[in-house]
């Protein structure tokens, strides 16, 4: 049987061991959140400094061009493809994950509606378990639109893929979900979606750095994803938004504000979008925040995406193991797939106590979250998490649940 030496030896192996000094850590803390709020690089402090007293408090205005802050949507972008199967001059990182769902919907929309045989095309195909702004922000663009347009709504696979017909504009699918983890089959989706005349936003929030994503070679049309999860941005960093370089002369979005425009600075009237990438930006993006973005992203740039997702499947192979080992008689239920082929990077149990659960958890200092309706959420993030941490986690977890070490009464945050 499996012992905490062996979760050691596993990690004296480990080829990504040597990344974690890369991260500042707090002592005494198991973190399983890095899906929620990846941790600090240690470059960040420095960089943060940088930006603030070089960049800001010396060069003032003229860090726009000095320091390259103007081209920094597009060269994160560049450093960012790589991650997710895309080229140079195919992503932004740039406002936040709802805002550019917002801005590849509406132009998705307008691509079909500017041809002929897609025109009467009307419908947003999504699951109703995606996150919830993902819904929201196509509810609110379809209503906004009104002329017909409309949001359709899932609960199944096989709903979804009858859902995908003659009426269907847009796919919009969120590649990993949120609650449990399950992974969504890009290509076999897309095919599908284009095989009925739609095309496929991926929303790759819980992809971009969990998972190995390969957006051109499986015939994505566009993409949005967050960087302050696994990609380690820090709190609020901006997204990113990905269009296919097949869309990219079609991409018009309403957003469009100066930073999309061919020539910003001759102050023109007239909107003329940016050729390229460029077009999916709005306007003057958070300095401080984006520059960021770039410490996590270096990171990366050291291992690999199939080195990644080795260790990650490790990892939740490891916590799945051990939970179903240590706490057998406890009224737990995995809410993630077993098969690696549809697995993310984390792992839920639902509990009829989960919430209090967690904060007994999080008070002992093994730190995951909560998500409705009683899903205990825990991250795995290769970069910075030891086969220990796992071990630990658990053992942690079994003495909770066996003792009843926990408030049902615990009131909740407005954050869970
Ligand atoms: C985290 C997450 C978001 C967050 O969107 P914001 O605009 O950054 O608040 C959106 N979609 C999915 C699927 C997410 O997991």
């Amino acid at each position: 049987m499996l012992t905490r030496s062996d979760c050691a030896a596993l990690d004296a192996k480990d080829a990504l061991a040597g990344l974690r000094v890369e991260f500042d850590l707090p002592d005494g803390v198991v973190y399983l959140d890095g899906n929620s709020l990846g941790v600090r690089p240690k470059k960040a402090l420095e960089r943060a400094r940088a930006v603030l007293e070089q960049e800001w408090g010396n060069d003032l205005i003229r860090s726009w061009n000095k320091a390259g802050w103007f081209d920094m949507p597009l060269r994160l972008g560049d450093k960012l493809a790589p991650l997710v199967g895309a080229n140079p001059g195919e992503i932004a990182v740039t406002d936040s994950t709802s805002l550019n769902l917002f801005k590849v919907l509406a132009a998705a929309l307008r691509i079909q509606s500017e041809k002929s045989e897609s025109a009467g095309r009307k419908t947003i195909v999504t699951e109703r378990a995606n996150f919830p702004t993902d819904v929201y922000m196509a509810q609110g663009l379809t209503e906004w639109l009104d002329r017909g347009y409309r949001l359709r709504l899932v609960d199944t696979s096989d709903e979804l893929s009858a859902a995908i017909d003659s009426e269907t504009a847009v796919v919009m699918l969120t590649h990993v979900n949120y609650r449990t983890g399950y992974m969504h089959d890009m290509r076999a989706v897309t095919e599908h979606a284009h095989a009925q005349g739609a095309l496929a936003v991926w929303d790759l929030a819980h992809s971009a750095g969990a998972v190995p994503v390969n957006l051109n070679e499986d015939g994505a049309d566009f993409a949005v994803g967050c960087t302050y999860k696994y990609l380690n941005g820090g709190p609020g960093a901006p997204a990113f938004a990905w269009i296919a370089p097949r869309h990219q002369a079609a991409f018009r979005h309403p957003l469009s504000g100066w930073w999309s425009h061919a020539t910003p600075f001759t102050m023109q009237p007239e909107f003329t979008p940016a050729s390229g990438i460029r077009r999916a930006l709005c306007g003057t993006q958070p300095i401080l925040s984006l520059a960021l973005v770039e410490c996590g992203l270096d990171v990366f740039a050291q291992t690999s995406m199939p080195a990644i997702r080795n260790k990650s499947l490790a990892l939740t192979d490891l916590f799945i193991a051990l939970v179903e080992r240590r706490c057998a008689h406890h009224p737990l239920t995995l809410a993630t797939p077993r098969e690696h082929r549809v697995r993310g990077s984390q792992v839920s149990f639902a509990h009829p106590h989960g919430y209090p659960v967690m904060q007994a958890l999080i008070e002992r200092g093994v730190i995951g979250d909560y998500r409705e309706p009683e899903i205990m959420r825990f991250g795995f993030t290769p970069l910075y998490t030891r086969f220990i941490d796992v071990w630990d986690a658990v053992d942690i977890l079994a003495d909770i649940l066996d003792g009843q070490k926990y408030d049902v009464s615990a009131k909740r945050d407005a954050v869970t």
